[in-house]
């Protein structure tokens, strides 16, 4: 885990280096409650002048309206997949990003949403309306089973630090600090 003095070497590093190129960013949600986007929103009210100058944040419905999805260095994936359209999209997302980072709980073992693929046939029953509704898929799925996943970020929300240890980590990667 890094320090705080990690942290303050990175940041430096941040302001020094003559920028190259930028990581190209995707944040994503699928069907949760997206408390880990409200802790991504407060990192970013605290991060946002440095990260801008090596982040470009490509997909971020947070942000902006107008998103696409090609051409990502990096995407984040919060929440279960519960349909056939979740599952497409997810693909469309693996298609487009070199790496997938799976966010929280919901996107690392479909907790809490799985919970009714565990339901008895009474329990089924009572909620097939809704299952018809949403066409909703007959079980959740994580997007590990789907599409290969390549880092985690643990919690429910996501623990803030670990957040930032992945970001700094994948930032190394690419090469951008
Ligand atoms: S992991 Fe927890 S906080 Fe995050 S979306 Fe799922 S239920 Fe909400």
């Amino acid at each position: 885990m890094p320090t705080a003095c990690n942290d303050k070497t990175l940041k430096r590093q941040i302001r020094l280096q003559t920028m190259t190129h930028k990581l190209a960013l995707g944040w994503f949600s699928f069907s949760c409650c997206e408390d880990s986007t409200i802790v991504f929103t407060e990192l970013l009210n605290d991060h946002f002048d440095e990260w801008s100058k090596v982040i470009d944040f490509q997909y971020i419905r947070i942000l902006k309206k107008n998103n696409k999805i090609h051409n990502l260095d990096v995407a984040f994936v919060e929440g279960a997949i519960v349909s056939e359209h979740d599952a497409m999209k997810l693909k469309e997302i693996r298609k487009n990003c070199k790496k997938l980072i799976a966010i929280g709980s919901c996107a690392i073992n479909g907790m809490p949403s799985a919970q009714r693929n565990t339901f008895d046939d009474g329990k089924k029953k009572e909620i097939e309306f809704l299952i018809e509704k949403f066409h909703l898929a007959e079980k959740v799925r994580t997007p590990g089973d789907i599409v290969k996943v390549d880092d985690r970020v643990m919690g429910c929300p996501m623990s803030e630090q670990a957040f930032l240890d992945v970001l700094n980590k994948t930032l190394k990667e690419f090469n951008i600090v």
